[in-house]
């Protein structure tokens, strides 16, 4: 338990920090609990000026839970492509409707009310009702780990869930009853802006005399490095394949990684296998049909969280056949000008846009 007067210097000394330097969100202009929880859903492994643009264009489309939850799913990933981790919206779906279902339309302002819904976790119903309904419950996110961490020099020691507890008695302790959400908001500023992972900016910190990392002098020790575990490289083969100015897709299941989204058809290389014979072999097991490979068109690297994909994209012009897609959601032939409509993981969405940009049809 910290002494009252360190809580009390601490949550003085960043409030009025905030009040003068805290950054303009369009979230922070509306107080209202809706714009507040899509703003905490985007933010999460995403950064302010990233999500600003995506959070507008989602405002505009999706002014009101009740217009959300009427929206099809289509739509509303559409909102999201680029952001990743699309479970996220789709979650944010899936609760609008059982918010208007089950609370008329209100976002609850209970703790025990938010934690049902789906994507609300303790952080994101932290959030909501400190910011939102002004109730003092603590979050904590990766940038309140690192400023407690360095405050009260807190180091896991060997526990992690032993310590992530000890972190949410911290914030919980420090949250006051005036202004909790300008103080849930000011942590997570500070450690955005000021507190940072590498180099703090320690003499322009207004926590500067209560912290015990930067008085000892051992800031770089808090927190501890996380150990990384090594990205993993895949290769994966993909076809665009074409008949009569359409463009073959198809949906990954609703369940799974990325799922409901559209894609090209093709799959991973096994380490014996060239490229071409690895896509012959995945539309064969994928679509049930044998395809000509006309010639590459582009090879798109992209980086994912856990892994880097280099994608090798072959064109395909159809040749003959019956289509059995079994391991998908549906599949559709597409003109291409009707690509944009569809959501695509990152990498697919690079080969849409190559595709239109070249002007031209295969
Ligand atoms: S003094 Fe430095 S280490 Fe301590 S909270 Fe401020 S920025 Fe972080």
């Amino acid at each position: 338990m910290k002494p009252t007067s360190v809580k009390r210097n601490i949550q003085k000394a960043l409030l009025s920090w905030f009040d003068t330097e805290q950054r303009d969100m369009p979230w922070r202009r509306t107080g209202h609990p809706y714009p507040i929880w899509v703003s905490e859903i985007m933010l999460q492994q995403t950064q302010v000026k990233t999500v600003i643009p995506y959070f507008e264009r989602w405002m505009k489309s999706f002014p009101t839970l009740q217009k959300l939850a009427r929206s099809h799913e289509e739509t509303v990933l559409k909102h999201w492509e680029g952001l990743g981790y699309y479970s996220r919206a789709r979650n944010l779906h899936r609760a609008a409707k059982l918010v208007v279902k089950e609370h008329n339309g209100k976002v609850p302002n209970t703790y025990d009310s938010l934690i049902k819904l789906p994507g609300v976790g303790r952080y994101t119903a932290g959030a909501i009702l400190s910011i939102a309904f002004d109730q003092p419950v603590p979050v904590l996110d990766g940038n309140v780990k690192r400023v407690l961490s360095r405050l009260f020099v807190m180091q896991s020691n060997g526990v992690p869930s032993a310590h992530e507890k000890h972190l949410w008695e911290t914030s919980s302790e420090l949250v006051p009853t005036q202004r909790p959400g300008d103080f849930n908001q000011a942590m997570m500023e500070l450690g955005a802006t000021v507190c940072l992972p590498k180099k703090p900016l320690c003499l322009i910190c207004p926590l500067q005399k209560p912290c015990e990392a930067q008085q000892r002098g051992e800031v770089d020790k808090f927190p501890a490095p996380k150990v990384r575990t090594p990205t993993k490289k895949i290769e994966v083969s993909a076809a665009v394949i074409t008949r009569g100015g359409k463009v073959y897709i198809q949906q990954r299941p609703h369940s799974g990684l990325m799922g409901g989204l559209w894609e090209f058809p093709g799959g991973k290389r096994k380490p014996e296998e060239t490229e071409e014979a690895c896509l012959k072999r995945e539309i064969k097991e994928e679509l049930g049909v044998p395809i000509t490979i006309s010639k590459k068109l582009m090879t798109i690297k992209h980086s994912y969280t856990q892994f880097r994909v280099t994608l090798n994209v072959f064109w395909c012009p159809w040749k003959s056949g019956r289509i059995r897609a079994t391991q998908c959601e549906q599949w559709k032939w597409v003109k291409y000008e009707d690509l944009n409509q569809y959501t695509f993981p990152a990498a697919n969405a690079r080969i849409v846009k190559s595709l239109l940009n070249k002007g031209e049809k295969l």
